[in-house]
């Protein structure tokens, strides 16, 4: 006997997060499920900068304070090999750790009424006008945001599409004079910081 629910949303990432505050916030009384294989906090591979259009949606959820305690970051720099531009942009961004960030996110879609289970989806299939999953959970509206490699998607929209493979390396914020591994000292003398994980082509 499967549970049923009104929505059930695989992935508590931003992406669910976010589609279950705003489920809850035109339906407050909706049964909202929300299904994830990890338990949080959790981390993500990820740069973790969040542009100004993502504060606007968060509060548009109502809940644009969670990047509260975090400072508003205003100058962009770039570098490539000894060129480097740098300027203020139009709107702050912020950097937060996903870690935080993803359970800030999760945790204020359970106050406004989510449940979050700890699960891995394995299988999800049509039944009638009802998605089963796992043949635990029923529901007539399913929201896939498990990521990049969806079990929804391989099972509900299987399709042959290009795979990648993606890294990050934390970047130190104060380095020595000679960043290890490089070939010599910063590009600009003022620069903070050394990408010795970092490869030609990345
Ligand atoms: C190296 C790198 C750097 C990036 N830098 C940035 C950046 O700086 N700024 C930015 O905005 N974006 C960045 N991105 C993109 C960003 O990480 C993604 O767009 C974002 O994480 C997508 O959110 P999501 O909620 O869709 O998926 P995810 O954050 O991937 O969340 C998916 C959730 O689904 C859960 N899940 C997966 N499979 C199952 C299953 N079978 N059963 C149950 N739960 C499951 C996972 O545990 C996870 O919690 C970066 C990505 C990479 C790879």
């Amino acid at each position: 006997m499967s549970e049923e629910w009104d929505v059930v949303i695989v992935g508590a990432g931003p992406a669910g997060s976010s589609a279950a505050l705003a489920v809850l916030q035109e339906q407050p009384n909706a049964r909202v499920l929300l299904l994830d294989r990890a338990t949080f906090p959790r981390d993500k591979s990820c740069g973790d900068g969040l542009a100004p259009q993502v504060i606007d949606v968060l509060d548009s959820l109502g809940v644009g304070a969670i990047v509260d305690g975090w400072t508003p970051l205003r100058e962009l720099e770039l570098s490539r090999g000894s060129r480097t531009v740098r300027g203020l942009m139009a709107r702050p961004v912020y950097v937060i750790p996903r870690e935080v960030f993803d359970t800030r996110l999760v945790e204020r879609a359970v106050s406004a009424g989510a449940h979050l289970a700890h699960h891995r989806v394995r299988d999800a299939r049509v039944d009638g006008a009802s998605v089963v999953i796992d043949e635990q959970f029923r529901t007539r509206a399913l929201i896939s945001a498990d990521g990049a490699h969806s079990v929804i998607r391989a099972s509900l929209a299987p399709t042959q599409g290009r795979r990648a493979i993606a890294a990050r390396q934390p970047v130190a914020r104060t380095p020595p004079a000679r960043c290890p591994g490089t070939a010599g000292t910063p590009s600009n003398p003022t620069a903070t910081s050394c990408m010795p994980a970092m490869r030609p082509g990345w």
